[in-house]
């Protein structure tokens, strides 16, 4: 099971279109603060998601923050709160938690909390962003415990996005390609990834990103896994690509560098082993990818 999965939660789906069932969850909840994206952590040096009473919500969020119903753990209903607007709010929820950065924290969490933490940001995130109608323009008000948006105008629903990219190991016989997009640090080398476009299956929007960014020919193509990820709402799908060759023409727009590592060489990238360079952090798909890989997935 990959970081970011496993979410325990029962999201009822059933019942949070119900106003009277919603209002009951709420007054014995664990409220999961958000602010400016961070979430709330404690604990050391496993870290847990830090929860505060219902009955701080008026204090804390400014009215109409969205507040989201995640869902049952066990009998316990947990919902997620947007405090981002209440420039105090880190100083005064120092009792109950700190607030940090998820892909920093992911390293540290247990696994049931960073997916819950994981739909929590994904919901507040969306709510952030998504605050007027697609079709119309009209300031959208949330329905169903914040799990979705209506239009008061022309009635639209909007319910929340999930945008799927594919994640790539490409492999050329004994060797794989990792690579530096202009926008990363510069001793950073992962593997590639795009976002999936209209009308394309997952082997094609693969074969596509590699010959734009690289410039090599993908023939299989084979699943691996996927893996939510919240910044802000992508939906990562891992493959494997075999390639017909090895050489590469880089879209200087999109990437740096690009190298054919061995087993060995990409073994040592995954565990700090090569001067100057860094592979992905161990809860992203990327480091999971070559991992797999390089033990002979
Ligand atoms: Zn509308």
């Amino acid at each position: 099971m990959l970081p970011f999965t496993g979410n325990p939660l029962d999201r009822r789906s059933d019942k949070r279109g119900n106003i009277a069932w919603v209002a009951e969850q709420l007054r014995r909840a664990r409220v999961l603060p958000l602010w400016q994206t961070q979430v709330l952590v404690t604990g050391a040096p496993v870290l847990k998601a830090a929860s505060i009473p219902a009955g701080l919500i008026g204090t804390l969020a400014v009215p109409g923050a969205p507040l989201v119903f995640l869902g049952l753990d066990m009998e316990t209903p947990v919902f997620a709160l947007d405090v981002s607007d209440n420039l105090e709010a880190p100083e005064a929820l120092k009792p109950f938690g700190e607030f940090r950065d998820l892909r920093i924290a992911s390293l540290l969490l247990r696994r049931h909390d960073l997916a819950i933490l994981s739909q929590a940001k994904g919901m507040i995130e969306w709510h952030s962003r998504h605050g007027f109608c697609a079709r119309c323009g009209t300031k959208t008000v949330l329905a169903d415990a914040g799990t979705k948006r209506v239009c008061p105008l022309c009635a639209t629903e909007h319910f929340p996005r999930t945008d799927p990219a594919v994640i790539m190991l490409a492999t050329y016989g004994e060797r794989c390609l990792l690579a530096r997009n202009v926008n990363w640090t510069p001793d950073f080398y992962s593997c590639l990834a795009g976002f999936m476009e209209p009308g394309e299956s997952i082997e094609e929007a693969v074969r596509r990103e590699l010959f734009e960014e690289a410039g090599v020919v993908a023939g299989p193509v084979r699943y691996f896994a996927s893996q939510p990820w919240p910044f802000p709402a992508a939906l990562m799908v891992g493959c494997y690509a075999e390639c017909d060759g090895d050489t590469l023409t880089l879209d200087p727009g999109e990437i740096a560098d690009a190298v054919w590592y061995t087993k060995d060489e990409a073994r040592a990238l995954l565990e700090g082993q090569i001067e100057g360079r860094r592979g992905p952090i161990k809860s992203a798909i990327a480091w999971h990818l070559i991992h797999g890989w390089v033990e002979g997935e």
